[in-house]
C-alpha cells in the first residue's frame, strides 16, 4: 500500500513572511525519495486551537502526518501537547531524557538548564524517541488509528539532522516502495514537439511516470518508477527510456547527465581528442562552460573571444575578403574561425559561434537571432545555421553555446551536424 503524507510547520513567523518554510521542502524531498507521495503542506501558527483544526483535517486525507517546530520549551511551544490531546496520548515525564537536556546545557552552552526544558522531557506514552544531538528538544512518533505522526524541532539544522537520523529509518520501516528515476536530457526539440509526440504515453502511464520539463533551450524528460526494490523498479524504467529514446531519436543527447558540455567532455576524453573555441556573440560562454567542469584541461586547448572583425582576421585568419563580401554573420565566416581556432591551437577540433544577438540588427541587416556554428574537423569543417528570433540576448547566447557543444557532440558520436 501507498502512503500518503501530510506536512504540518508550525511557526507564526512562517506566517509572518519572516522565514522560509524549508523544513517542509527538506522533508518533501526526503519523502519523495522514499516514494512516499505528499498532497498538503500546511502553515499554521503557534495556537493550539487552529494547530488542532489542522491534525484534524491531516488525520482524514493523510496516514503520515509530519509537523515541525513548537517542540521548544517556551509557551507557545505547543506541538506536543495538541497533539496529544487530538490523538488521545497522554504524556509522560522521562526523567532520563531530562537529565540528558540538563548536560547538553552543561556541557554544550556551559550554563544551567532552566526548569521549563524540563518539560521538552515530557512523550507522549508509547512513542518511539528521536534523539536530538544537536539541539535539546527530542522529537517522536506513535501511531494511532493507522496515522501515523511524526513531530520534528523547528530549527532547519537540528531538524535535518533528525529526519536524517530517525524519521527516514522510521518511515522506511513503513513503507516497502522506493523510487528510482532517471533523467533523458533532449536538445533541438522544444517542449511543445516533445509533449506532442509523447503525451499520449504520459497520460496513460501511472508508474512509471514521465513528466517534462523545460530547461532554457532544452528540454528534460524525467521517467519515474515506484517498487518494491530498486532492481524491479530499474527493470520497470529501461522500456520507458528505450521506447522515449526511439520516439524522440538523436535530440536526446543522454540520460541522466547534466548537460551537453559535460556529454562532449566526455566523449572527447574517450577519444583521447581537444577542442578549441572562436566565440564571437557568445562572448566566451561556450569556454566558460567547458571550464566549469573539472577535469576540462584535458580536452579543451582554449579560445579567442573575437568580437571585431579586425581580430577574425588577425588573430584567427579569416579572410579580410570573407568579411567584406559576406560579413562576420556568415556560414563562410562561421567556417573560417572554426578553422582559425583549430590551426591557431593545434586542436583537433575548432568550434566558432557567430551571430546577432541583438537587440539590434548588424550593419547588414541580418537577423535578430541568427546564428551560424561553424565546426572544423579531421575529416572536414561543417557549419549549422540557426535561428533564435527575437529573443532576450543572454538567450540567444546561452542557447547559442548548446548548439556549439551539440554540433561536436553529433560529430564525435556519427549524426548529422548541419
Ligand atoms: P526551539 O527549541 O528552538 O524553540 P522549536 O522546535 O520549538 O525549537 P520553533 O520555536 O517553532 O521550533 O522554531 C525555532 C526556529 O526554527 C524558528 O525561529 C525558525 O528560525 C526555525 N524554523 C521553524 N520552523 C521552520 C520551518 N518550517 N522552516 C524553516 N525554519 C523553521
Ligand atoms: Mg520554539
Amino acid at each position: 500500500m501507498s502512503h500518503t503524507a501530510e506536512i504540518i510547520a508550525v511557526g507564526t513567523e512562517l506566517l509572518l513572511g519572516n522565514i522560509a518554510n524549508t523544513n517542509a521542502q527538506d522533508i518533501s524531498q526526503a519523502l519523495s525519495g522514499l516514494g512516499i507521495n505528499v498532497y498538503y503542506h500546511t502553515v499554521v501558527g503557534d495556537n493550539p486551537q487552529r494547530l488542532r483544526d489542522c491534525l484534524e483535517t491531516a488525520r482524514k486525507r493523510a496516514d503520515i502526518i509530519i509537523t515541525t517546530g513548537g517542540l521548544g520549551p517556551t509557551y507557545d511551544d505547543l506541538t506536543k501537547q495538541t497533539i496529544c490531546a487530538v490523538f488521545g496520548r497522554p504524556l509522560e515525564l522521562h526523567p532520563d531524557v531530562v537529565e540528558e537536556i540538563r548536560a547538553f546545557y552543561e556541557s554544550a552552552l556551559h550554563v544551567p538548564m532552566p526548569e521549563n526544558n524540563a518539560r521538552q522531557g515530557e512523550l507522549p506514552v508509547g512513542c518511539v524517541m528521536f534523539d536530538n544531538p544537536v539541539g535539546t528538544a527530542p522529537g517522536c512518533a506513535f501511531e494511532e488509528g493507522g496515522v501515523h505522526i511524526l513531530m520534528l524541532p523547528g530549527p532547519p539544522n537540528e531538524m535535518r539532522t533528525m529526519l536524517r537520523r530517525c524519521a527516514v529509518p522510521y518511515l522506511r520501516g513503513l513503507s516497502r516502495e522506493t523510487i528510482v528515476s532517471h533523467d533523458i536530457m533532449v536538445f533541438g526539440m522544444g517542449e511543445s514537439s516533445v509533449d506532442a509526440l509523447l503525451r499520449e504515453e504520459m497520460c496513460r502511464m501511472k508508474n512509471p511516470t514521465l513528466a517534462t520539463y523545460a530547461k532554457p533551450g532544452e528540454v528534460r524528460l524525467r521517467a519515474t518508477a515506484k517498487a518494491e526494490s530498486p532492481e524491479r523498479a530499474e527493470e520497470m524504467l529501461s522500456p520507458v527510456l528505450a521506447r522515449v529514446q526511439a520516439l524522440l531519436g538523436d535530440v536526446v543527447y543522454g540520460i541522466d547527465v547534466a548537460d551537453l558540455a559535460q556529454v562532449c567532455l566526455g566523449l572527447l576524453k574517450e577519444r583521447g581528442m581537444t577542442f578549441a573555441t572562436a566565440e564571437s556573440c557568445t562572448g566566451g560562454r561556450v569556454a566558460e562552460r567547458i571550464t566549469a567542469l573539472p577535469g576540462a584541461s584535458a580536452v579543451y586547448r582554449g579560445g579567442v573571444v573575437s568580437y571585431w572583425s579586425e581580430v577574425k582576421a588577425d588573430v584567427l585568419g579569416v579572410p579580410r575578403e570573407i568579411l567584406e563580401r559576406c560579413g562576420a554573420v556568415s556560414e563562410e565566416c562561421a567556417r573560417a574561425m572554426a578553422e582559425g581556432a583549430r590551426r591557431v591551437t593545434g586542436a583537433d577540433i575548432g568550434v566558432s559561434v557567430t551571430g546577432v544577438a541583438g537587440p539590434d540588427t548588424d550593419e547588414r541587416g541580418t537577423p535578430v537571432g541568427r546564428v551560424y556554428i561553424g565546426l572544423a574537423t579531421p575529416t572536414g569543417t561543417f557549419c549549422r545555421r540557426t535561428d533564435h528570433g527575437s529573443r532576450r540576448r543572454d538567450r540567444i547566447q546561452n542557447v547559442s553555446a548548446n548548439h556549439a557543444f551539440d554540433v561536436i557532440r553529433r560529430y564525435l558520436t556519427g549524426l548529422p551536424i548541419e
